[in-house]
Protein backbone atom coordinates (compact mmCIF):
# COMPACT_ATOMS: atom_id res chain seq x y z
CA UNK A 1 0.00 0.00 0.00
CA UNK A 2 1.24 3.36 -0.90
CA UNK A 3 1.80 6.05 2.18
CA UNK A 4 -0.41 8.87 2.04
CA UNK A 5 0.54 12.12 2.84
CA UNK A 6 -1.75 12.21 5.96
CA UNK A 7 0.66 9.06 7.85
CA UNK A 8 3.74 11.78 8.17
CA UNK A 9 1.12 13.90 10.38
CA UNK A 10 -0.28 12.97 13.85
CA UNK A 11 -4.13 12.25 13.56
CA UNK A 12 -5.88 15.46 15.04
CA UNK A 13 -8.96 13.61 15.54
CA UNK A 14 -11.26 10.85 13.72
CA UNK A 15 -12.25 12.85 10.90
CA UNK A 16 -8.87 12.26 9.72
CA UNK A 17 -7.71 15.49 8.83
CA UNK A 18 -3.94 16.76 9.18
CA UNK A 19 -3.01 18.94 12.63
CA UNK A 20 -3.89 22.27 11.91
CA UNK A 21 -0.30 23.97 11.50
CA UNK A 22 1.47 20.76 10.37
CA UNK A 23 3.29 20.66 6.88
CA UNK A 24 1.19 18.50 3.87
CA UNK A 25 3.31 15.06 3.55
CA UNK A 26 5.60 14.06 0.62
CA UNK A 27 3.08 13.33 -2.83
CA UNK A 28 0.45 14.71 -4.47
CA UNK A 29 -2.03 16.94 -3.29
CA UNK A 30 -5.36 17.50 -5.62
CA UNK A 31 -7.04 20.81 -3.76
CA UNK A 32 -9.63 22.24 -4.74
CA UNK A 33 -10.04 26.24 -5.13
CA UNK A 34 -12.98 28.70 -5.67
CA UNK A 35 -15.47 28.95 -8.69
CA UNK A 36 -16.04 32.42 -7.93
CA UNK A 37 -16.31 33.78 -4.68
CA UNK A 38 -12.44 33.47 -3.55
CA UNK A 39 -13.49 33.48 0.32
CA UNK A 40 -14.77 29.52 -0.97
CA UNK A 41 -11.53 27.60 0.08
CA UNK A 42 -11.26 25.32 3.16
CA UNK A 43 -8.57 26.02 5.81
CA UNK A 44 -6.73 22.79 4.97
CA UNK A 45 -6.68 24.12 1.68
CA UNK A 46 -4.94 27.13 2.20
CA UNK A 47 -2.69 25.04 4.73
CA UNK A 48 -2.15 22.52 1.97
CA UNK A 49 -0.89 25.39 -0.61
CA UNK A 50 1.03 27.16 1.95
CA UNK A 51 2.95 24.25 3.00
CA UNK A 52 3.93 22.48 -0.55
CA UNK A 53 6.98 22.91 -2.22
CA UNK A 54 5.32 23.61 -5.56
CA UNK A 55 1.73 23.96 -7.25
CA UNK A 56 1.12 22.69 -10.26
CA UNK A 57 -1.44 25.09 -11.98
CA UNK A 58 -3.51 24.85 -15.09
CA UNK A 59 -3.08 28.87 -15.37
CA UNK A 60 -0.13 30.51 -13.22
CA UNK A 61 -1.37 33.99 -13.43
CA UNK A 62 -5.26 33.10 -12.33
CA UNK A 63 -3.68 30.88 -9.21
CA UNK A 64 -1.53 33.63 -8.20
CA UNK A 65 -4.31 36.03 -7.59
CA UNK A 66 -5.77 33.74 -4.99
CA UNK A 67 -2.40 33.06 -3.73
CA UNK A 68 -2.10 36.70 -2.68
CA UNK A 69 -5.61 36.86 -1.26
CA UNK A 70 -4.44 34.50 1.36
CA UNK A 71 -0.75 35.48 1.52
CA UNK A 72 0.67 32.32 0.01
CA UNK A 73 4.44 32.95 -1.56
CA UNK A 74 4.34 29.39 -2.69
CA UNK A 75 6.32 28.63 -5.91
CA UNK A 76 3.91 28.01 -9.03
CA UNK A 77 4.52 26.19 -12.27
CA UNK A 78 2.23 25.61 -15.25
CA UNK A 79 0.41 21.98 -15.53
CA UNK A 80 -2.23 22.55 -18.42
CA UNK A 81 -3.78 20.14 -21.23
CA UNK A 82 -1.29 21.60 -23.73
CA UNK A 83 2.17 21.45 -21.53
CA UNK A 84 0.78 18.28 -19.36
CA UNK A 85 2.41 15.51 -21.46
CA UNK A 86 5.94 17.29 -21.37
CA UNK A 87 5.32 18.40 -17.75
CA UNK A 88 4.24 15.05 -16.14
CA UNK A 89 7.40 13.28 -16.22
CA UNK A 90 8.87 16.32 -14.16
CA UNK A 91 6.41 16.75 -11.19
CA UNK A 92 6.47 12.66 -11.25
CA UNK A 93 10.38 12.74 -10.37
CA UNK A 94 10.16 15.62 -8.28
CA UNK A 95 7.44 13.65 -6.23
CA UNK A 96 9.51 10.25 -5.64
CA UNK A 97 12.42 12.72 -5.05
CA UNK A 98 9.73 13.69 -1.38
CA UNK A 99 8.51 16.56 -3.10
CA UNK A 100 5.19 18.08 -1.58
CA UNK A 101 3.28 19.16 -4.89
CA UNK A 102 0.14 20.54 -4.97
CA UNK A 103 -2.27 20.52 -8.30
CA UNK A 104 -4.69 23.22 -8.81
CA UNK A 105 -7.22 24.01 -11.73
CA UNK A 106 -8.24 27.82 -13.11
CA UNK A 107 -11.60 26.77 -10.78
CA UNK A 108 -13.22 24.24 -8.94
CA UNK A 109 -12.09 20.76 -8.45
CA UNK A 110 -9.25 19.45 -10.58
CA UNK A 111 -9.82 16.64 -12.61
CA UNK A 112 -13.58 17.48 -12.79
CA UNK A 113 -13.76 18.82 -16.70
CA UNK A 114 -9.84 19.75 -16.01
CA UNK A 115 -6.49 18.53 -16.03
CA UNK A 116 -5.15 16.17 -13.29
CA UNK A 117 -6.83 13.01 -14.11
CA UNK A 118 -3.59 11.13 -16.06
CA UNK A 119 -1.15 13.50 -13.16
CA UNK A 120 -2.93 11.02 -10.45
CA UNK A 121 -2.37 7.85 -12.40
CA UNK A 122 1.21 8.22 -12.91
CA UNK A 123 1.82 9.20 -9.08
CA UNK A 124 -0.30 5.80 -7.93
CA UNK A 125 1.47 3.99 -10.15
CA UNK A 126 4.91 5.39 -9.21
CA UNK A 127 4.03 4.42 -5.69
CA UNK A 128 3.19 8.01 -4.34
CA UNK A 129 0.64 9.16 -2.67
CA UNK A 130 -2.03 10.98 -3.35
CA UNK A 131 -4.56 12.82 -1.52
CA UNK A 132 -7.25 15.65 -1.73
CA UNK A 133 -8.27 18.94 -0.57
CA UNK A 134 -12.12 18.74 -1.60
CA UNK A 135 -14.10 21.81 -1.85
CA UNK A 136 -16.27 23.81 -4.29
CA UNK A 137 -16.76 22.14 -7.72
CA UNK A 138 -19.70 23.65 -10.50
CA UNK A 139 -21.23 20.43 -10.84
CA UNK A 140 -22.36 20.21 -6.73
CA UNK A 141 -22.91 24.07 -6.49
CA UNK A 142 -25.52 23.62 -9.27
CA UNK A 143 -26.68 20.60 -8.52
CA UNK A 144 -27.89 21.56 -4.96
CA UNK A 145 -29.42 24.98 -6.26
CA UNK A 146 -31.21 23.33 -9.19
CA UNK A 147 -34.18 22.26 -7.93
CA UNK A 148 -34.22 19.18 -9.15
CA UNK A 149 -34.04 15.85 -7.49
CA UNK A 150 -30.34 15.21 -6.03
CA UNK A 151 -30.55 11.77 -4.95
CA UNK A 152 -29.34 10.09 -8.63
CA UNK A 153 -27.01 12.37 -10.25
CA UNK A 154 -24.88 11.52 -13.92
CA UNK A 155 -22.17 14.36 -14.49
CA UNK A 156 -21.59 14.55 -18.53
CA UNK A 157 -18.91 17.03 -18.56
CA UNK A 158 -19.13 18.99 -22.00
CA UNK A 159 -21.37 18.17 -24.27
CA UNK A 160 -19.75 17.86 -27.89
CA UNK A 161 -19.69 21.09 -29.95
CA UNK A 162 -21.63 20.37 -32.84
CA UNK A 163 -25.29 19.68 -33.22
CA UNK A 164 -25.40 16.35 -34.47
CA UNK A 165 -22.12 14.67 -32.19
CA UNK A 166 -24.39 16.38 -29.61
CA UNK A 167 -27.70 14.76 -30.50
CA UNK A 168 -25.81 11.53 -30.23
CA UNK A 169 -24.40 12.19 -27.25
CA UNK A 170 -27.93 13.24 -26.24
CA UNK A 171 -29.28 10.17 -27.59
CA UNK A 172 -26.94 8.06 -25.14
CA UNK A 173 -27.75 10.33 -21.77
CA UNK A 174 -31.61 10.00 -22.44
CA UNK A 175 -32.31 6.61 -20.16
CA UNK A 176 -30.42 7.22 -17.52
CA UNK A 177 -32.37 7.32 -14.73
CA UNK A 178 -31.20 10.05 -12.80
CA UNK A 179 -30.53 13.81 -13.03
CA UNK A 180 -28.22 14.72 -15.88
CA UNK A 181 -25.44 17.58 -15.46
CA UNK A 182 -23.96 19.05 -17.98
CA UNK A 183 -21.37 21.89 -18.38
CA UNK A 184 -21.97 24.08 -21.54
CA UNK A 185 -20.19 27.40 -23.10
CA UNK A 186 -22.49 30.14 -23.34
CA UNK A 187 -22.50 30.92 -27.00
CA UNK A 188 -23.67 27.18 -27.68
CA UNK A 189 -26.41 27.57 -25.01
CA UNK A 190 -29.30 28.37 -26.76
CA UNK A 191 -28.57 25.26 -29.76
CA UNK A 192 -27.70 23.22 -26.93
CA UNK A 193 -30.93 23.50 -25.33
CA UNK A 194 -32.85 23.31 -28.47
CA UNK A 195 -31.49 19.87 -29.19
CA UNK A 196 -32.22 18.69 -25.28
CA UNK A 197 -35.36 19.50 -25.57
CA UNK A 198 -35.68 17.87 -29.31
CA UNK A 199 -34.25 14.75 -27.73
CA UNK A 200 -35.08 14.53 -24.10
CA UNK A 201 -38.62 16.37 -24.87
CA UNK A 202 -40.43 18.59 -21.91
CA UNK A 203 -38.04 17.85 -18.69
CA UNK A 204 -37.71 20.38 -15.98
CA UNK A 205 -34.29 21.59 -16.21
CA UNK A 206 -32.36 24.53 -14.50
CA UNK A 207 -29.40 26.89 -16.12
CA UNK A 208 -27.37 28.03 -13.18
CA UNK A 209 -24.72 30.56 -13.94
CA UNK A 210 -22.17 32.51 -12.64
CA UNK A 211 -22.49 30.66 -9.16
CA UNK A 212 -20.91 32.29 -6.11
CA UNK A 213 -20.36 35.57 -8.21
CA UNK A 214 -22.68 38.81 -8.16
CA UNK A 215 -24.44 38.21 -11.25
CA UNK A 216 -25.43 34.86 -9.91
CA UNK A 217 -28.75 33.41 -11.45
CA UNK A 218 -30.14 30.18 -11.85
CA UNK A 219 -33.24 29.82 -14.19
CA UNK A 220 -36.05 26.99 -13.89
CA UNK A 221 -38.09 25.93 -16.43
CA UNK A 222 -39.09 23.24 -18.63
CA UNK A 223 -36.38 22.55 -21.50
CA UNK A 224 -38.29 23.78 -24.59
CA UNK A 225 -39.26 26.95 -22.78
CA UNK A 226 -35.55 27.61 -21.43
CA UNK A 227 -34.36 26.81 -25.32
CA UNK A 228 -37.12 29.60 -26.05
CA UNK A 229 -36.05 31.80 -23.66
CA UNK A 230 -31.71 32.16 -24.58
CA UNK A 231 -32.60 31.88 -28.10
CA UNK A 232 -34.72 35.39 -27.50
CA UNK A 233 -32.60 36.57 -24.75
CA UNK A 234 -29.60 35.73 -26.80
CA UNK A 235 -25.71 34.09 -25.23
CA UNK A 236 -26.02 34.71 -21.43
CA UNK A 237 -22.28 35.94 -20.15
CA UNK A 238 -20.82 33.99 -18.04
CA UNK A 239 -20.37 30.80 -16.63
CA UNK A 240 -23.33 28.33 -16.88
CA UNK A 241 -24.17 24.88 -16.27
CA UNK A 242 -27.41 22.59 -17.50
CA UNK A 243 -29.23 20.78 -14.98
CA UNK A 244 -31.73 18.08 -16.56
CA UNK A 245 -34.29 16.23 -14.52
CA UNK A 246 -34.61 12.59 -14.69
CA UNK A 247 -37.14 11.17 -17.81
CA UNK A 248 -40.56 12.02 -16.42
CA UNK A 249 -39.56 15.23 -14.70
CA UNK A 250 -41.90 18.04 -15.84
CA UNK A 251 -42.12 19.58 -12.89
CA UNK A 252 -42.00 23.29 -13.79
CA UNK A 253 -44.91 23.96 -16.05
CA UNK A 254 -44.30 25.54 -19.42
CA UNK A 255 -46.07 28.54 -19.87
CA UNK A 256 -48.28 29.72 -22.83
CA UNK A 257 -45.81 32.80 -23.96
CA UNK A 258 -43.38 30.03 -24.22
CA UNK A 259 -45.40 27.64 -26.55
CA UNK A 260 -46.79 30.25 -28.66
CA UNK A 261 -43.00 31.57 -28.93
CA UNK A 262 -41.66 27.86 -29.81
CA UNK A 263 -43.93 27.69 -32.30
CA UNK A 264 -43.34 30.55 -34.41
CA UNK A 265 -39.76 29.70 -34.79
CA UNK A 266 -40.43 26.00 -35.84
CA UNK A 267 -43.12 28.00 -37.87
CA UNK A 268 -39.77 29.84 -39.53
CA UNK A 269 -38.71 26.42 -41.23
CA UNK A 270 -41.10 24.00 -41.18
CA UNK A 271 -45.13 23.66 -42.05
CA UNK A 272 -47.83 23.70 -39.56
CA UNK A 273 -48.17 20.12 -39.22
CA UNK A 274 -44.32 19.84 -38.81
CA UNK A 275 -44.28 22.18 -36.07
CA UNK A 276 -46.77 20.87 -34.12
CA UNK A 277 -45.40 17.66 -34.47
CA UNK A 278 -41.78 18.49 -33.00
CA UNK A 279 -43.29 20.76 -30.04
CA UNK A 280 -45.45 18.01 -29.28
CA UNK A 281 -42.70 15.50 -29.14
CA UNK A 282 -40.61 18.36 -27.25
CA UNK A 283 -43.70 19.21 -24.69
CA UNK A 284 -45.46 16.06 -24.68
CA UNK A 285 -48.28 18.45 -25.17
CA UNK A 286 -51.08 17.11 -27.77
CA UNK A 287 -50.53 17.30 -31.19
CA UNK A 288 -53.65 18.56 -32.26
CA UNK A 289 -53.99 21.35 -29.80
CA UNK A 290 -50.33 23.32 -30.88
CA UNK A 291 -51.83 22.16 -34.73
CA UNK A 292 -54.47 24.51 -33.74
CA UNK A 293 -52.48 27.33 -32.33
CA UNK A 294 -49.89 26.67 -35.06
CA UNK A 295 -52.58 27.28 -37.54
CA UNK A 296 -53.94 30.44 -36.24
CA UNK A 297 -50.21 31.91 -36.05
CA UNK A 298 -49.46 30.81 -40.34
CA UNK A 299 -53.43 31.84 -41.71
CA UNK A 300 -52.76 35.37 -39.72
CA UNK A 301 -49.32 37.42 -40.40
CA UNK A 302 -50.38 39.92 -38.51
CA UNK A 303 -49.86 37.94 -35.56
CA UNK A 304 -46.35 37.61 -35.95
CA UNK A 305 -45.22 40.72 -35.49
N1 LIG B 1 -13.07 21.95 -12.40
C1 LIG B 1 -14.20 22.85 -12.45
C2 LIG B 1 -15.24 22.39 -11.43
O1 LIG B 1 -14.90 21.66 -10.53
O2 LIG B 1 -16.39 22.83 -11.53
C3 LIG B 1 -14.79 22.92 -13.84
C4 LIG B 1 -13.83 23.39 -14.88
S1 LIG B 1 -14.51 23.49 -16.48
C5 LIG B 1 -13.11 23.83 -17.45
C6 LIG B 1 -15.26 25.07 -16.49
C7 LIG B 1 -16.78 24.96 -16.56
O3 LIG B 1 -17.31 24.78 -15.25
C8 LIG B 1 -17.44 26.23 -17.06
O4 LIG B 1 -17.47 26.30 -18.47
C9 LIG B 1 -18.84 26.10 -16.49
O5 LIG B 1 -19.60 25.18 -17.25
C10 LIG B 1 -18.53 25.48 -15.12
N2 LIG B 1 -18.33 26.53 -14.10
C11 LIG B 1 -17.19 26.86 -13.49
N3 LIG B 1 -17.40 27.86 -12.60
C12 LIG B 1 -18.72 28.17 -12.68
C13 LIG B 1 -19.56 29.11 -12.01
N4 LIG B 1 -19.08 29.96 -11.09
N5 LIG B 1 -20.88 29.13 -12.32
C14 LIG B 1 -21.38 28.28 -13.25
N6 LIG B 1 -20.63 27.38 -13.90
C15 LIG B 1 -19.33 27.32 -13.62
Amino acid sequence: MPRTPEDDNERSDDSGGSKPGSRPGPGLHIVATPIGNLGDITLRAIETLSGVDLIACEDTRTTSVLLARHGIATKTTAYHEHNAERARPGLIEKMRAGARIALVSDAGTPLIADPGYKLVTAALEAGIAVSTCPGPSAVLAALTLSGLPSDRFFFAGFLPARGAARRTALTELAPINATLIVYEAPHRLAESLADMATVLGPRSAAVARELTKRFEEVRRDTLPALAVHYAEAGAPKGELVVVIGPPGETKFAISDEAIESRLRDLLKNSSVREAAAELAAETGLPRRVLYARALKFSRDPDEES
